[in-house]
């Protein structure tokens, strides 16, 4: 071996060596604090609650920038979709707090009385955080908000794709939180290996299906439960007879957000029979409408997130013919907001979710053939319909499974903070937002409280008799 070959693998093991060290140190930290109680009394979550709604009005600009440097973020959009959709969350959360966290009874059965039962919600201990790059703020703090309410200390990692977003949260949230209780670990694939190879209570994975899996089985050594907030192909299906220039724009609005890099944005459009051809006008009307001639100038639009992503995207350009957009600026990672008609179904195109500003139009001639073509494929993390018909609405509730369905709107299903976000098989494992947060982050702990004066408990002691077995038939 050659001295400069054991010079970097000196270095590269004393690098893993440091990043597993602090993995640790990290977690025996949280896991200590939690250990005090510290982190359980409703005050102390609610402060921190405040505190982190302080940091994101104070530092709105400096987030702001930083969305800005890693994905083109247009200000409006990085507050919408990320630093208020955030706030609104820590003000629903702090609104309904003390309710969530009400022990709530439950009925007990005659023979069993008298006794209390009560089901009661414990943090589960130290949580871990893993987000990912395309609403790096948001997808970062909204778990955050739901782990600190319920109690726990938390780690939270960011994506190492979003960097300027990365920094900006491992700057700010030990400054502004408790960093006995809170900590960030930024970094890639390294860091996050180290810290799954820790014992956590609960990891939240945001991010693709196959970082999911090797997630979900680094959890399964540990037994820790996990929540997987994967993506996929959620279709857009419109109908003949909808109004198709209000459901272009919406689809149009849904899609090209953040360069189409949105998990819930929908991925194509399943039209049906004559709307196929009767929307590639309304689509390329309003993307016109909304980013002008020429979306390359529009301050409102994103851009492709690294080289990767926009060589696997511009990839895709020839599944069908472009109705509008196909613009490409590598330099600028610039694609246009571009439509695709007459899709092969089996085009690279509807293989992967596409995750850019790609929208291919796939015709079927009938709902049953739309409805065939959903329950063929994977389950999708959303499924939008666009329809006049209350029956095609009753027949998309039952006959397909996602995981979330939303007639008219895309997208804004998940600023319901009364509504659980989450996906359903290769979309997702479990679900978050509002009360729905306090689920996921806490264990529902059974509280049974028996007097211990009168003991009709007697009933059920052995020895038994043919008296008391009629007797506990007839009661239990
Ligand atoms: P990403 O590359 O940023 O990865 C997500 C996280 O996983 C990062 O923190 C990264 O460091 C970590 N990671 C990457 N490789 C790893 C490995 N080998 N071992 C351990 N950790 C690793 O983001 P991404 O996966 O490209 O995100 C896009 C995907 O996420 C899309 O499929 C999208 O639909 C999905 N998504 C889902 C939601 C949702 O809420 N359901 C939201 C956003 C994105």
């Amino acid at each position: 071996m050659s001295a400069s070959t054991e010079t970097t693998e000196t270095v590269s093991t004393s690098t893993t060596d440091a990043v597993a060290a602090d993995a640790a140190a990290t977690v025996a930290r949280l896991n200590a604090t939690f250990a005090t109680g510290r982190t359980k009394p409703p005050a102390w979550r609610k402060a921190q609650l405040r505190a982190l709604r302080r940091l994101l009005v104070e530092q709105e600009d400096a987030f702001a920038a930083a969305l800005h440097a890693d994905l083109g973020k247009n200000a409006t959009e990085a507050y919408t979709t990320e630093i208020g959709f955030t706030i609104n969350e820590i003000d629903h959360t702090l609104r309904h707090l003390d309710r969530w966290l009400r022990p709530r009874r439950v009925p007990v059965p005659l023979g069993l009385r008298p006794a209390r039962a009560r089901k009661v919600r414990e943090p589960l201990g130290t949580v871990l955080v893993i987000s990912p790059w395309n609403y790096p703020l948001q997808l970062a703090l909204a778990p955050l908000v739901g782990a600190i309410a319920a109690g726990n200390s938390v780690v939270v990692k960011p994506s190492e794709l979003a960097p300027a977003t990365s920094a900006a949260l491992a700057h700010w949230l030990p400054r502004a939180l408790d960093p006995q209780a809170v900590a960030v670990i930024e970094g890639g694939v390294p860091e996050t290996t180290a810290l799954l190879e820790q014992r956590f209570d609960h990891v939240f994975y945001t991010g693709n299906g196959t970082v999911g899996r090797i997630v979900m089985a680094a959890a399964a050594r540990h037994l820790t439960p996990v929540t997987l907030e994967l993506g996929g192909k959620s279709p857009a299906v419109v109908e003949p007879g909808t109004d198709l220039a209000t459901a272009a724009r919406r689809i149009v609005w849904g899609k090209f957000m953040n360069a189409g890099q949105t998990c819930v944005a929908p991925d194509y459009v399943l039209a049906i029979g004559e709307a196929a051809t009767a929307i590639e006008p309304h689509l390329t009307t309003a993307i016109r409408e909304m980013y002008g001639t020429d979306p390359a100038q529009s301050a409102d639009y994103g851009r492709i997130v690294n080289e990767r992503h926009y060589d696997r995207l511009t990839a895709l350009l020839s599944d069908g013919r472009i109705v509008t957009g196909g613009d490409l600026d590598r330099a600028d990672r610039y694609l246009a907001p571009t439509v695709l008609a007459d899709v092969d179904p089996d085009a690279p195109v509807m293989r992967e979710e596409i995750f850019g500003p790609i929208l291919p139009i796939v015709p079927v001639p009938d709902l049953d053939a739309a409805i065939a073509f959903i329950t063929a494929r994977d389950k999708p993390l959303a499924l939008y319909a666009f329809t006049a018909s209350l029956a095609t609405k009753r027949r998309l509730t039952t006959e397909t499974s996602s995981g979330a369905l939303s007639f008219g709107a895309p997208n804004a299903h998940l600023a319901i903070p009364g509504l659980p976000f989450g996906g359903v098989g290769e979309s997702g494992i479990g679900g978050y937002h509002g009360e729905h947060s306090i689920d996921t982050f806490s264990h529902t702990k059974s509280v049974l409280d028996k007097p211990l004066l009168a003991d009709p408990l007697r009933l059920a002691y052995p020895p038994f008799t043919t008296r008391k077995s009629r007797l506990l038939r007839r009661f239990l």
